[in-house]
């Protein structure tokens, strides 16, 4: 049976949800102009980007992951939380019991304004600055750009219509030497590197136990998966476990094969978080607030999405 598409039920549903639990991935922050590394976009310099995201690839060569994360954290400096941010933050100020896992390293939930205690960064933030070592240093919401001189070339601004010589990869990458990248100012020796999750390394034990105790405290009404295939573990097994606490699954995603393997009375919604999730939540934040219009027009001034309210209701 084919998953529920009435946004009407689905209003219902998340109003009368109490335990709420949402996953996100990078189709969410696709809106704000963020690349999401898979299919036909996932090079970078001729590089698969997976290839680049792991402690042996810093190890072999430091200035080209450093430079690939300076890319990044520019990008993510750059851009906006789009409405559909804005629509979980306003959920999540208005649903006691909302807890969102996110897997961008973006940022943008917090420039939304999610409250902080309501969201978990499963991949850290690539504000996060930490050391290679792992002599223990940490610094949060670094927004240096460039992080240091030497990776300058990749925070450079071109108009669109002529590529960023660092992305050609007919153009020679920039020569870094190892003394120029940033070292850490606790163990003098590592190179200091994004506070991010790589491919092959551990998410933080404290921040999964925490999360794990919140899906025991008891029945969860609603999990909400945005704009993640939901793939790489642990993020999949958050949906069986919201299923196993009896909840139904709601999939936002514009890729039909992610609603594979939803029920009858789960929900399907194919297209862009940012245009579909303020159209879902606007009862609830309705409701909570008791002026659905002035709530739009908070979340949506800030990105203008054209189709906001286009889908039929
Ligand atoms: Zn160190």
């Amino acid at each position: 049976m084919a998953p529920r598409t009435s946004i009407a039920e689905f209003r219902e549903l998340v109003n009368s949800s109490d335990r709420i639990m949402a996953l996100l991935g990078a189709g969410l922050s696709a809106a704000s102009g963020l690349p999401t590394f898979r299919g036909a976009g996932g090079l970078w310099r001729n590089h698969e980007s997976t290839s680049l995201a792991t402690p042996e690839a810093f190890e072999a060569d430091p200035a080209l992951v450093s430079l690939f994360y300076a890319w990044r954290k520019h990008m993510a400096l750059k851009a906006k939380p789009n409405a559909g941010h804005y629509a979980l933050a306003e959920l999540a100020k208005r649903k006691d019991n909302f807890l969102c896992l996110s897997q961008n390293v973006d940022g943008l939930s917090s420039q939304a304004g999610h409250p902080e205690s309501k969201l978990r960064l499963l991949h850290g933030s690539i504000l996060d600055v930490t050391c290679f070592n792992k002599c223990g240093y940490v610094e949060y919401n670094n927004l240096s750009d460039p992080p240091c001189p030497a990776l300058a070339p990749a925070s450079e601004d071109y108009p669109p219509d002529q590529t960023m010589p660092l992305l050609d990869p007919n153009m020679p990458a920039p020569k870094i030497e190892l003394e120029d990248l940033l070292h850490c100012p606790n163990c003098k020796t590592g190179l200091l590197r994004p506070g991010v999750v790589w491919f092959g390394e551990a998410l933080d034990e404290t921040m999964l136990d925490d999360i794990d105790d919140w899906i025991m405290l008891g029945r969860i009404d609603l999990m909400l998966v945005v704009g993640t295939t939901a793939a790489i573990a642990p993020a999949a097994s958050y949906i069986y476990d919201a299923q196993q606490q009896g909840a139904v699954v709601a999939v936002v995603n514009p890729d039909p094969d992610s609603a594979d393997g939803l029920g009858s009375s789960d929900f399907f919604f194919q297209g862009s978080a940012a245009e579909i999730l303020p159209q879902l939540f606007v009862g609830v934040i309705g409701v909570m607030d008791g002026d659905v219009c002035q709530i739009l027009v908070s979340i949506t001034k800030f990105t203008t999405p054209p189709n906001v309210f286009s889908l039929p209701i």
